[in-house]
């Protein structure tokens, strides 16, 4: 086990080796190289943990490196917002922060040595003729006429592809590798094209901008990368990783590939997260139902338990779906850990109390934390009257509920027992609108001197002190595990549960959270982790959950255990 990254694991095996036969120096150099056309996701955490981590443990060191080849889909505010996640998670590129234009004029003199080399040509075919040309996985390809071209023209094409001299999409550099390789990728893939969109790190310097396997390797080599950590979808293009630095001569990191992080749930495609951001399906990136880590982060989610998560799941070479219960899982053994316990009623019954005095209240002592005495108590005001949540009462009660009804005797948390003596409805709607009760004084803390038992502990809160606040409860942004499980005709957002946001208005919480900053997490007592969300304000507080109490992974796991 090591400190930060992820359990041993394959590639540590293969790091491991590398070391023990001395290759690189003994050196271990990682980066972590995202386009910046979206905002990262958990499934970015899973890699950054893991090239971090792994530079941490090895006494290496990663690169933050912005994959910036292409200019259309790219923004500054996500580049912005990719160093703010990175950091947030708890990593550091020090002085390591680079980018791929920032290689542009390197890569452009690494395509003229290609082409020096007669392993590049400009080709003409038009983007058709070229699909034509290409072959199937069945049928070789064939060879593009602008292959028989001589080093000078290819060079003087290239210049003036350079120089704007053609307009966009009508000529392309290829490698000149195999059109009868059965990988499609080995078949004389483009390294250039022609494209006049500003660069939001350029500008308009280029009108050519290279592709992403030809920069995304030359800039491992350039910058010295030992180990180049990717996704599997790449394993088919880790033969033309190896042919440019090959053909070129130059530094060769080796590639390793791993399965990709995917939950149910959830959808990690930043394609598809743009669209619900675009189409208002969600409110912006940071919606708390969003797998990104800004949406994680407002949530409530700490980084320790994103890292831990990551830890948990590991690394391998096969993709699988984990249960996003899982990660649910990871956030409330942090926050059990840390989380102050405050008492909040969500959905309030007023709760009357006939013999306790009327202009009276008392400051009781509740405990901060179970699980941490030095976290301490507090103060929790108690009065007359108080709100209980509507669903710990039932008038007319099944075999198995306990909690209070008319004539039974329950304890409210840290006060006292109650008995509930009458209940008041409207007398329009018929619905319970109050319960009127009687304490018994001599259980104040909540203990019976006559050692009498009771069934139920409620939490609750004192009507007039307590702070009325918005509380938004979320549960998965898909109905779907499988969100791209879709009817024909319909595409993954016809899978958006319609419950994924349920806000409530008229929520009461104890006084003692009056003042917390945003971001400050609790535990409300028996409902779950919830944590200020950045909307509250002077006049109200709004809380999001975080998620509930229960524990369904652990559940599922002790049935495994049982089989
Ligand atoms: P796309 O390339 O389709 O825009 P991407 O998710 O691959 O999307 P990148 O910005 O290229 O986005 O990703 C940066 C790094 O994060 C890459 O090395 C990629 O392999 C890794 N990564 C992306 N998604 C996941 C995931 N779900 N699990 C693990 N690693 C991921
Ligand atoms: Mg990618």
């Amino acid at each position: 086990m090591t400190t930060e990254g992820v359990s041993s694991n394959f590639i540590r095996d293969i790091i491991d080796q590398d070391l023990q036969a001395n290759k690189n120096a003994g050196l271990v150099h990682t980066r972590f190289p995202p386009e910046p056309n979206g905002y990262l996701h958990v499934g970015h955490a899973k890699s950054i943990c893991l090239n971090f981590g792994i530079a941490f443990d090895y006494n290496g060191l990663c690169n933050l490196r912005f994959d910036d080849t292409n200019p259309t889909k790219e923004d500054t505010e996500y580049v912005d917002s990719i160093k703010e996640d990175v950091k947030w998670l708890g990593f550091d590129w020090d002085d390591r922060l680079f980018y791929a234009s920032d290689y542009f004029e390197q890569l452009y003199k690494y395509a003229i040595q290609l082409v020096e080399k007669g392993k590049a040509y400009v080709c003409d075919l038009t983007p058709e003729q070229m699909r034509e040309y290409r072959g199937t996985l069945t049928e070789p390809g064939r060879e593009s006429p602008g292959r028989e071209r001589s080093v000078e023209d290819n060079l003087d094409l290239f210049k003036r592809m350079r120089a704007g001299e053609f307009e966009d999409g009508t000529r392309v550099l290829r490698a000149k590798i195999d059109m009868a390789s059965p990988n499609l990728n080995m078949r004389d893939p483009i390294i250039y094209r022609i494209l006049r969109v500003e660069h939001h790190r350029t500008g308009n310097k280029w009108c050519i901008y290279p592709m992403y396997d030809f920069a995304h390797g030359l800039s491992d080599s350039m910058e010295g990368i030992t180990h180049s950590i990717c996704t599997l979808e790449f394993e088919n293009h880790r033969p033309l990783y190896d042919w440019f630095l090959d053909a070129l001569d130059i530094h060769h990191p080796q590639q390793i590939e791993f399965a990709r992080l995917s939950l149910n749930y959830t959808i990690m495609s930043k394609r598809k997260l743009l669209k619900l951001v675009e189409d208002g399906l969600v409110n912006g990136w940071d919606d708390p139902r969003m797998p990104t880590l800004c949406g994680l982060r407002r949530r409530g989610y700490t980084p320790e338990s994103i890292r831990n998560f990551c830890k948990m799941i590991g690394v391998a070479k096969v993709n699988s779906k984990i249960d996003i219960a899982v990660l649910e899982k990871s956030i409330r053994d942090d926050l059990n850990k840390r989380a102050s316990r405050v008492m909040a009623v969500l959905r309030p019954l007023k709760v009357v109390i006939e013999n306790y005095p009327e202009d009276q209240t008392e400051e009781l002592e509740a405990i901060n934390n179970p699980e941490d005495d030095s976290m301490g108590t507090r103060k929790v005001p108690f009065s007359r009257e108080l709100y209980i949540e509507r669903d710990d009462f039932m008038e007319d009660p099944p075999k198995k509920f306990f909690r209070l009804a008319p004539g039974r005797e329950v304890r409210l948390r840290y006060a006292y027992f109650i008995t509930c003596k009458e209940v008041i409805r409207d007398e329009n709607t018929g619905e319970i609108v109050e319960l009127r009760c009687v304490y018994d004084p001599q259980t104040k803390g909540g203990d019976s001197p006559d050692g009498r038992k009771v069934k139920a502990t409620l939490h609750w809160v004192a009507a007039a002190q307590a702070i009325k606040t918005e509380v938004r409860l979320y549960n998965h942004l898909f109905i779907k595990e499988n969100p791209e499980d879709t009817e024909a005709d319909a595409d993954f957002t016809s899978n958006l549960n319609p419950e994924s946001l349920e806000t409530l208005n008229s929520c009461w919480i104890e006084p003692s959270v009056a003042g917390a900053i945003e971001g400050t997490r609790y535990q409300f007592e028996r409902l779950g982790y919830f944590c200020i969300d950045p909307d509250s304000s002077a006049q109200k507080m709004v809380f999001n959950r975080i998620a509930s109490l229960r524990d369904t992974w652990a559940k599922v796991k002790k049935k495994e255990e049982k089989r």
